[in-house]
């Protein structure tokens, strides 16, 4: 089976310079907020143009800092997409709030602004006091915010944008990061920017926001370590693990335009079988997924003959949050979320990462192609 994402081939490219980066850590032994931490996060908002980077534990933690900073709590209404990874609403149900399901949009599969105005509209119909949305960027390609941020300004909610799988990307020129007022991201191995473990961070302007971050990310601390003035997490990011991504984030961005190459290539050779994806004018998606919309009736055959062929596909995802056993009873915007569930019977995700050959690449247009042709004839 050819590999879905290739971190081994990433890691041969710099495995030298990963090497050195952990015996450095082991040397000095600073393995809990030591100085690469430090260095990473510098190099973080460096790279995005944000003033404050807080990295931390995972994905889930950076997203569950922020609402407790915000001091969300039960009674609040946050907006998310139904059509995301579960974390998204998680850390909402987890600080005791109400997660509002939000439509997604049938081209972008990103949060739908008219679905958003409904949802508020509910929250308020129950009672729920609207607090803020969480913006995901799904698949690497940042959301509508000039469609999307007004209706938030509007109604006067913050916004926070779950960049887990578009940390890297921009759009209409600007990088993810300084999108909304907080951007969160997830190092987990197989997102675009990935470590060999977990990891995640938080992106800010606001210093206010970050000095409370800092606090709740090692259990609340005030002006040392043993006076505790706010409940918080042990939310650090390792320091082998920053030193690890000092290395990746050194080649991320050639990693970004081989995972452009890859859809170019991709979106020529599916273009006439499948409806490819939409990347918004001015945009550049970070590819964390290549997904195909798929006849939902051959969805399953498509899968199991591509992978006899030794090519994988995944599902992502298969059931929107809002039909989820654990998420059933929350409040979603208003009808039945169609896109998000109509989304959630045709998406085909293929190998996506920079490593991809032209020829291995061309060998699994050719197999999916024929795929379809005899789909097509039967
Ligand atoms: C991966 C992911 C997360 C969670 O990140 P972890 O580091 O795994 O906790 C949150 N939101 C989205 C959209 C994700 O894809």
């Amino acid at each position: 089976m050819l590999p879905f994402i290739d971190l081994a081939s990433q890691q041969q490219r710099i495995r030298d310079k990963v090497d050195v980066a952990i015996k450095k850590v082991l040397d000095h032994g600073g393995y809990i907020l030591g100085p690469e931490v430090g260095e990473l996060e510098k190099q973080l908002g460096d790279f995005c143009g944000t003033n404050h980077v807080l990295s931390c534990s995972n994905g889930t933690d950076a997203l569950g800092l922020v609402l407790r900073a915000k001091d969300i709590k039960a009674g609040d209404a946050i907006f998310v997409p139904s059509f995301t990874f579960a974390a998204t609403a998680e850390v909402v149900a987890w600080v005791g709030a109400t997660p509002v399901f939000i439509d997604v949009l049938p081209d972008t599969f990103n949060m739908d602004p008219t679905s958003l105005e409904k949802g508020i509209q509910k929250a308020k119909d129950l009672n729920l006091i609207p607090r803020g949305v969480i913006i995901v960027d799904l698949f690497g390609q940042p959301a509508d915010y000039d469609a999307l941020l007004p209706i938030a300004d509007q109604h006067g909610l913050w916004v926070m944008a779950d960049a887990a799988q578009s940390f890297g990307a921009s759009y209409k020129g600007r990088k993810v990061g300084v999108l909304a007022q907080t951007t969160t991201t997830s190092f987990f191995p197989a997102k675009p920017l990935g470590c060999y473990g977990d990891g995640g961070a938080v992106f800010t302007q606001d210093s206010d926001i970050f000095s409370v971050l800092k606090s709740l990310r090692v259990h609340g601390q005030g002006s040392d370590k043993y006076e505790n003035v706010r409940i918080g997490i042990n939310g650090r990011l390792d320091t082998i693990q920053a030193a690890i991504l000092i290395e990746k984030l050194a080649i991320f961005s050639d990693e970004i335009k081989e995972r452009q190459r890859v859809a170019d290539r991709y979106n020529e050779g599916f273009m006439d079988i499948a409806t490819v994806p939409f990347v918004l004018d001015g945009c550049q998606s970070t590819w964390a997924q290549y997904t195909l919309l798929v006849n939902p009736d051959h969805r399953t055959v498509i899968i199991d003959k591509l992978k006899a062929a030794g090519i994988p596909t995944v599902v992502y995802y298969p059931l929107p949050l809002h039909k989820q056993k654990a998420y059933a009873r929350y409040p979603i915007a208003s009808g039945k979320l169609s896109v998000s569930e109509t989304l959630a019977n045709s998406v085909l995700s293929f190998p996506m990462h920079p490593y991809l050959e032209v020829e291995i690449q061309d060998f699994i247009i050719k197999t999916t192609q024929e795929v379809f042709r005899e789909l097509k004839s039967s």
